[in-house]
């Protein structure tokens, strides 16, 4: 197992690593590093076969000292209680970087949702909600879709527990269809905000994306709306990944072909007008920008090694390891970091929770200034710590968030 390949043990030392950047005394620190709590679920499925089968289960609670929990649900054979814990811990230093009143939670199944039936899916869901119903509430827990779950989860998931609550709480969950109280334009406020984030980046080097060579990793609910974004604003997306393979075009992708093409069942790597090439040589690639939107840990130290992009802008969550963090840093190579970068998704859900709350649907138009003015302020506070204060950009990320953490502890004070 190599240093930093715990997810857990990866974001803690990050969040220590910047203690001496701040005045925050050690035993807070280490309170605002542990986990508040953590359930660990079995959750039951009755196959269409009639199969029993269990999966684990998690929900967590990193930090709710700043607001409620907020923090997606993953369906992914991968999951296990460290790399959630890990997420959570991402979603507190992510909504106190983006000043939001949330904290930061998560939840997960370690299943894969591919060999599901539809009816399946949705017995699995209304049991793990049955089963976390006790961390669920709108001042308590509101999760979000993440890898593999979506609107239709979310739908199943907030029936489940209004029918728990006898009463139709929307505020309970976000990421919902719009038809039971979801928000105009959540599905992309996530790449929407990458998008801007690259744009703020941009302007800060008197530079545009016009002819800018891009690869991004994943064409998912992220990659896929980011890369039509960039295509759009005349970028040129060189390459791009999926889990079936990576393709390339060195004039650029034709990205609305490749997602008609996608759309219409194709498989990303055997799309005809770009060349299949190894994940190795992907990375290595010459571009102006990298985009990892797929999981977390997909840059190690030697693929850092080989990346001679000047810009790396992190969309998926907790994409780049630790020594691959400090590889780029000696290239350097400028790393945008997640907590700012995919910040939008959990900003429209915020807009959600208010609208649900406030009981008024606030128009497109509204929804997308208001998420631009936090991604753009925030951007700004952590550029201008990194400069102040000669850190990188994660460190000023970091520092920013852990302080509000700090501050709300702080002024909580222990109980009892
Ligand atoms: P998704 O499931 O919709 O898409 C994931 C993409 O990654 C798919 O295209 C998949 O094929 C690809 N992928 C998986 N394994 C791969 C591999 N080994 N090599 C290359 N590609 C691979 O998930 P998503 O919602 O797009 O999330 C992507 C990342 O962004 C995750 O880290 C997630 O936590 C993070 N994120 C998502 C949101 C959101 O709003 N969806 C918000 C914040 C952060």
């Amino acid at each position: 197992m190599s240093e930093d390949s715990n997810p857990l043990k990866a974001i803690q030392d990050r969040i220590f690593s910047v203690s001496t950047l701040t005045d925050i005394e050690p035993s807070l620190l280490e309170l605002i590093v542990q986990p508040e709590r953590i359930l660990e679920v079995s959750v039951c499925l009755k196959r269409d076969s009639s199969e029993l089968v269990i999966y684990k289960g998690w929900r967590v609670h990193h930090d709710t000292s700043r607001g409620p929990g907020k923090g997606g649900i993953r369906y992914h054979l991968a999951a296990t209680v460290d790399s959630i814990t890990a997420l959570a811990t991402e979603m507190s230093l992510k909504t106190a970087l983006v000043d939001i009143p949330f904290g930061g939670a998560k939840g997960g199944i370690a299943c894969d949702p591919n060999q599901l039936s539809e009816h399946e899916l949705e017995r699995l869901t209304r049991r793990y909600a049955m089963d976390i119903y006790p961390m669920i509430g709108t001042y308590r827990d509101v999760p979000a879709p993440d890898v593999n779950t979506n609107e239709k989860v979310m739908a199943w998931f907030a029936d489940t527990i209004w029918a728990f609550n006898k009463e139709n709480t929307t505020s309970v969950i976000t990421g919902k269809p719009l038809a039971l109280g979801g928000v105009l334009g959540h599905q992309g406020a996530t790449s929407l905000g990458v998008m801007i984030t690259i744009k703020n980046l941009m302007a800060k080097f008197n530079q545009t994306l016009a002819g800018k060579k891009i690869i991004i990793q994943g064409f998912g609910k992220v990659g896929g709306p980011l890369s039509f974004l960039l295509h759009s604003a005349g970028a040129k997306i060189v390459a791009i990944s999926d889990v079936s393979g990576a393709i390339h075009n060195r004039f650029g992708i034709d990205i609305p072909a490749l997602s008609l093409f996608v759309k219409n069942g194709g498989v990303l790597s055997e799309f005809r007008q770009a060349d299949k090439i190894p994940e190795k040589q992907f990375w290595t690639l010459e571009t102006d920008l990298i985009v990892p939107a797929a999981l977390e840990n997909a840059i190690d130290a030697e693929i850092a090694q080989n990346i001679s992009s000047k810009f790396l802008v992190e969309a998926a969550n907790g994409p780049v390891t630790e020594a691959a963090d400090q590889v780029l840093k000696e290239n350097k190579v400028l790393v945008v970091p997640d907590i700012l970068s995919n910040a939008g998704g959990v900003i429209s859900s915020s807009f959600e929770w208010a609208q649900d709350r406030q009981g008024y649907m606030w128009n497109a138009k509204k929804v997308t200034d208001r998420l631009a003015d936090k991604m753009s302020q925030s951007f700004e506070e952590m550029w201008a710590r990194s400069q102040t204060s000669k850190i990188s950009l994660r460190q000023a990320a970091l520092v920013i968030a852990v302080e509000r953490l700090a501050q709300a502890h702080l002024y909580r004070g222990i109980f009892p």
